[in-house]
């Protein structure tokens, strides 16, 4: 039986306090999702039960999962001109993964609010930055729970009925940051529990999201290093840094780090209760931020960080370069931040030192927002893949302003580089939308993309809001969803073998050949799925898509 609902909310754009509370009710008439019971600990214990029991469910037992297939996408096209119906579809759909996730960005405004006032934070009433309890004056007001200056600190803290006016949408996104700071430093644990709150509302499986991580390396090395720093000092500088005698000591407590965010937002989920809640089966994982527009040395440091801080666990996965992208700072040191990702890719990662991989902010620039005479919008996302060693771009905007751009699209093609599509943020922050968006390029030229995030709360998006983007704006249709989806999980950086040989043409790995993906597995397919972390997470997609294929009303 597809029982015990823990449902998706109804909404893409998800209201914040259905977020809070679990979102556990199902809206009358929408396809339910019973996560707990396709998503035991071992996938593929799991899967027959699927098979048999949606199809008892359905209301009208489709034949094959082609034809429910077929059935979603029918049901899909036809819905497209109801909200209501595609927000509850869209809320529903299986999503696979959210690639692309700044983690204080990700929590909406009212939930800091929530926290300031528990933190007798207050806001300064001209430019709505919280400050702490202990720096409240005249110019501030205690956080509000409601009212007048409640609702405007909402619209400082994010894109909330956001006007172009003298502030353009890029300054007034990125000012967000610094003015929820104070409240957002002081709630990690709480956001990653919102985060995978939010994601199993919306039957995803897996998130990576990045926050600012290996300081405790990146801060040595700025002090062991004085001066300028070129390409051909790093030799130099990583055999100081690592040979300093604290050296190991601070890998130690940037690894803590992570052990504890880990650790923390689970107890806040209380997820070691004989019961644990959907959220606390959202595969999480971590995305060492590191930011472009800080001191050489610190950046370097804290990539060397991230490196070693993979060896030892497995919760931190990637690195990412970020702030904006334009910044003055930004596109002088590119060059010698690609020749830092160089550096490292050869001495951790072709030797299979460290498991960490790369992702890149590249693209995020239209020429409105580059200074004078600047030519970033023409190779960043290039250098990027080969210098950088980007596995994945995060936004990749401007890839039609590249040089050559057909070679590149199919340089990112034959590399298999997934880029990490963020319509929400394009839109607000560089104005960039509709058929202006390279995505259909990308598409066109075969090369892998994902929807995602970036910064939900400020945004007031979320994973479902972004496909409905998709859907609407970019005309996308349900099987190209669903392959994005796919893709989602075939990038992630999780290890393992994949489920497929192709995602493009769904087709399985031989061991898993013959069957019905994500029903019942062989003898073979099992031992496949037992060896690879990434293939079980593939294979419990696929159970989400048949569950919620064949729970489609006919037409
Ligand atoms: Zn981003």
């Amino acid at each position: 039986m597809i029982a015990g609902v823990r449902q998706v909310c109804a909404s893409g754009l998800v209201a914040l306090a259905a977020v809070s509370a679990g979102c556990s009710d199902p809206a009358p008439g929408e396809p339910a999702v019973d996560a707990a019971a396709i998503d035991g600990a071992v996938a593929i214990d799991a899967a027959g039960e699927v098979d048999a029991d949606v199809g008892a469910d359905a209301a009208t037992a489709c034949a094959t999962p082609a034809a429910c297939e077929q059935r979603a996408a029918d049901r899909f096209d036809a819905i497209l001109g109801d909200p209501a119906a595609l927000d509850a579809f869209l809320a529903a759909v299986p999503k696979g993964g959210d690639l692309h996730q700044h983690l204080s960005g990700a929590v909406y405004a009212e939930t800091y609010l929530d926290w300031a006032r528990a933190d007798g934070v207050c806001v300064n009433t001209t430019t709505f930055a919280a400050v702490a309890a202990s720096s409240c004056s005249a110019s501030t007001q205690p956080a509000p729970a409601s009212g007048s200056f409640f609702d405007q600190i909402v619209r400082a803290w994010s894109m909330e009925g956001f006007m172009a006016g003298a502030e353009t949408g890029h300054d007034h996104f990125f000012a967000t940051f610094g003015k929820f700071g104070v409240v957002a430093g002081a709630h990690r644990d709480e956001e990653l529990a919102d985060v995978v709150t939010r994601a199993a509302s919306e039957n995803q499986l897996y998130v990576e999201t990045m926050f600012n991580l290996g300081r405790n390396v990146g801060t040595l090395a700025a002090a062991d290093w004085t001066g300028t720093l070129t390409a051909a000092d790093l030799p130099a500088f990583y055999a100081t840094l690592t040979a300093d005698p604290q050296f190991a000591a601070r890998v130690t407590a940037d690894v803590a780090v992570v052990t504890a965010a880990h650790d923390g937002y689970r107890t806040v989920l209380a997820c070691d209760d004989l019961s644990p809640s959907p959220p606390c089966r959202v595969e999480l994982r971590f995305v060492a931020q590191v930011s472009r527009t800080g001191a050489n040395d610190q950046i370097f440091g804290q990539l060397v960080g991230a490196f070693e801080m993979a060896r030892q666990t497995g919760l931190i996965v990637g690195a990412n370069l970020s702030s904006p992208e334009d910044d003055p700072a930004a596109i002088s040191n590119y060059e010698l931040h690609m020749a830092m990702l160089d550096f490292l890719y050869r001495r951790y990662t072709e030797p299979a030192l460290s498991p960490l991989q790369i992702t890149l902010h590249a693209g995020e620039l239209t020429a409105a927002y580059l200074p004078p005479g600047s030519t970033a919008n023409t190779f960043h996302i290039r250098r990027a893949v080969q210098v950088g060693h980007a596995a994945r771009i995060g936004h990749g905007v401007d890839v039609m302003s590249e040089t050559d751009p057909a070679a590149l699209l199919d340089e990112l093609a034959a590399r298999d580089v997934l880029v990490e599509v963020c319509l929400s943020s394009n839109d607000q922050i560089l104005e960039v939308r509709g058929a202006a968006h390279p995505l259909a390029q990308y598409l066109a030229h075969g090369v892998p993309v994902a929807l995602a995030t970036d910064d939900q709360g400020v945004s007031r998006s979320s994973l479902a809001g972004e496909y409905k983007k998709a859907a609407l704006e970019q005309h996308l249709g349900y099987r190209q969803l669903k392959t994005m989806a796919r893709d989602s999980l075939q990038h992630a950086f999780l290890p393992g073998a994949s489920l497929w040989t192709s995602v493009a043409t769904a087709t399985p790995v031989a061991a898993c050949a013959g069957g019905t993906v994500g029903g019942a597995a062989s003898a073979a397919c099992q031992d496949h799925l037992a060896g690879s972390e990434r293939a079980r997470l593939q294979w419990k997609l696929e159970q989400r898509f048949l569950a919620f294929e064949q729970a489609q009303p006919a037409p």
